[in-house]
């Protein structure tokens, strides 16, 4: 249908996107049909797609350079769960027919720096314009030694339960963006709302997690929903203990405003950590592989046997979940 597309399309991506190409040679510049991907001899190619929308996945006013970032870095995140090193990406975008100019200057501008952070290329994709809500979608290619890819279906029982850094901030970002947690200081709403904004994919802490964590998965639909998942895939239950699970300042601090907030903690999604299992003889090499990648790694609980996952409060009550996560239809 090239017939039908507007002279503007392909200047638009040769301005904006193929100058995010440059470093892949097999992206031929975004200048022809498709794109070509080397893998180093005894690797194999882990591949994933997100996609978002306006009106179901960010406010249609957020900036269009977080946005540019938070499509990129939710694709890593699962890279990183996988162990992955990233590597490429190709991006699809339904674009409005009232995008304004600037939108993909700016747009392509968070990725670039995102790039060259996390030290992945551009290498294809497609733009349409269409009349529904502005959506993104990102395919993301990652490389990582033969088999050895981490799953969600190895966690044996008596293995550790560890998350990375900290835990809810993205729930609570939200409902700070949405003019909730009123009663919060401005610079903790604003932590956690730029937590919700932009994740860190624990790229540094994935790759080293390879032989050591016995499965992996990334939480974006919530702690407790997330660990059902592991539990689900590897035909075992879990036991963990909220006080063990590590809170920013800033969460604490809401989570003192209101007790309730506990819930949407460890329920809420979009934190893009790690929860990670690993045998009990691994944790002096989890610390290395934390310590190297400059992240914290915590230890919440214990693997047992299936299927129910406890989550036990302070006062050894055992808290109950009505929704376990964000459900997505
Ligand atoms: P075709 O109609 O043959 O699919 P396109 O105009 O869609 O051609 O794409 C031309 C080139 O531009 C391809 O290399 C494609 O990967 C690239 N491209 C199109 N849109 C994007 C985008 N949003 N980001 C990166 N590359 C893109
Ligand atoms: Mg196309």
């Amino acid at each position: 249908m090239s017939h039908h597309r507007q002279g503007t399309e392909f200047e638009l991506i040769m301005r904006h996107f193929a100058p995010l190409s440059t470093a892949a040679a097999g992206a031929y510049g975004l200048a022809d049909d498709a794109a070509s991907l080397a893998v180093p001899t005894g690797h194999e190619l882990i591949v994933t797609k997100d996609m978002m929308a306006a009106g179901v996945h960010f406010f249609a006013d957020d900036p269009a350079e977080t946005l540019g970032r938070k499509i990129l870095r939710v694709n890593l995140s699962d890279l990183a769960a996988m162990g992955a090193t990233p590597r490429a990406y190709a991006l699809g975008l339904a674009l409005p027919a009232d995008t304004p100019p600037g939108w993909l200057e700016e747009f392509a501008a968070g990725l670039a720096d995102d790039q060259a952070r996390f030290g992945v290329t551009l290498i294809g994709g497609d733009t349409i314009r269409a009349p529904g809500a502005l959506t993104l979608s990102l395919t993301a290619f990652g490389e990582i030694p033969q088999g050895r890819a981490l799953r969600r279906s190895g966690a044996q029982t008596g293995d550790g339960i560890y998350v990375s850094g900290t835990i809810g901030d993205a729930a609570l970002g939200l409902l700070a963006a949405e003019d909730g947690l009123a009663t919060l200081p401005p610079a903790e709403r604003s932590a956690l709302i730029s937590r919700y904004r932009l994740p860190q994919p624990r790229s540094e802490l994935g790759k080293r997690l390879i032989g050591r964590a016995s499965a992996a998965i990334d939480i974006s639909d919530g702690l407790v929903a997330d660990l059902g998942h592991v539990c689900a895939a590897s035909n075992v239950g879990a036991r963990i203990e909220v006080d063990l699970v590590p809170l920013s300042g800033a969460a604490r601090a809401a989570c003192a405003t209101d007790s309730e907030l506990l819930v949407r903690v460890l329920s809420g999604g979009d934190d893009y950590e790690l929860l990670i299992t690993a045998a009990p003889g691994a944790a002096d090499e989890l610390g290395a592989a934390a310590r190297g990648a400059d992240v914290t790694l915590t230890r919440i609980g214990t693997i047992v046997e299936g299927p129910e996952i406890r989550v036990l409060a302070i006062d050894g009550e055992e808290m109950k979940f009505e929704s376990a996560g964000y459900a997505h239809f």
